[in-house]
């Protein structure tokens, strides 16, 4: 088993390394690292990228992504993961999706301000552009990719896998077995929409040859250590399927495979009641929140569109009009 050598960092076989890449500058000459976790296995195998925290507010998958790989012995791994639990640390310092200083001093410059729908990235752009250029970078030195994520505050997901795009040929059959892989029990094969825009970390990594996916989880803000419990499960699973590490997979009681995303919108503003527990099934017609005025009076009835799965919460106290109070799964 060779050494892993990235970004002249050596990582012997059958060892970790916990690193710092440089990748930004900021006006008083502070540098923003990427922490990096990299583990070398004993025998040659896949090299798997992980990250996490690409959204600032997405704590829960950091903590997921670290209490899994705490679990991996590097004496006993095959291949070797090349793991960034913050992909992008100015957004993890604000607490927020953005890196909201930056954007807040200088907007026209600072977009596009996600790094996550940046991707290949662009080495000589702005922030988000750059940072998106370096995780690539370590990415496509890699076999497969998974991308881990919570909602943005105010939401919460079931765990859930979410494919890239369709048309991406053999390496996007190669994610599709990853999420099935992963064991979230559900699983986004959608057919238009954000997540498998142009530019969306896994679509672009599986466009250049490495099998990637998107795994949403829990709620944004905050950290909840049942998801947490279930995600470092469905990350060990991968590494399973793999074959980088042994043991028993944990697998789910069923697996939904849905085919697009619906969004409902509140007509009014005011306080948000749900009434429907996250992953139920629910039929058309059926009522999946209310909203009251400031004086207690009902307001809306959200009723379902469709029939569908109920797989992202919306956990805001409060609505606007326009704001999304409810997201089902469409099989
Ligand atoms: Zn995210």
């Amino acid at each position: 088993m060779d050494p892993l050598i990235l970004e002249g960092i050596t990582v012997a076989p059958g060892t970790s390394v916990r690193a710092q890449l440089p990748a930004l500058e900021l006006a008083d000459g502070t540098v923003v690292n990427l922490p990096l976790l990299l583990i070398n296995g004993v025998r040659p195998g896949p090299r798997l990228y992980i990250g996490a925290g690409i959204h600032g507010d997405e704590v829960n998958s950091i903590a997921l992504v670290t209490r899994a790989l705490a679990r991996v012995d590097p004496e006993q791994l095959t291949g070797s993961i090349v793991c960034v639990p913050v992909q992008q640390p100015l957004a993890l310092q604000a607490d927020h999706r953005l890196p909201l200083a930056q954007f807040l001093k200088s907007p026209l410059d600072q977009v596009p301000a996600d790094a996550w729908t940046c991707f290949p990235g662009d080495a000589n752009g702005n922030i988000a552009q750059v940072m998106a250029a370096t995780l690539f970078r370590l990415i496509t030195r890699c076999d497969y990719a998974l991308d881990v994520h919570t909602p943005t505050r105010g939401g919460k997901y079931v765990p859930i896998a979410i494919l890239p795009h369709h048309g991406l040929g053999p390496h996007a059959a190669r994610a599709e077995d990853m999420a099935h892989a992963l064991g979230t029990g559900w699983i986004m094969r959608g057919e238009h929409g954000m997540y498998i825009s142009d530019g969306i970390l896994c679509v672009e990594a599986t466009r250049a040859g490495v099998p990637s996916l998107t795994f949403e989880i829990g709620e944004g803000g905050r950290l909840d250590i049942e998801f947490v419990e279930i995600g470092a499960d469905c990350v060990l699973n991968l590494l399973r399927s793999l074959g980088m590490i042994g043991g028993e997979p944990v697998a789910p009681a069923q697996t939904h495979v849905m085919r697009d995303f619906l969004g409902i919108r509140a007509q009014h503003g005011g306080l948000l009641i749900t009434e429907v527990a996250l992953g139920q099934p629910v039929v058309r017609g059926q009522v999946l929140c209310r909203i009251f005025n400031v004086y207690g009076d009902e307001v809306e009835v959200v009723t379902a569109p469709e029939d569908g799965l109920f797989v992202r919460a919306t956990t805001l106290s409060t609505v606007s009009r326009g704001e999304r109070v409810a997201t089902l799964g469409l099989v």
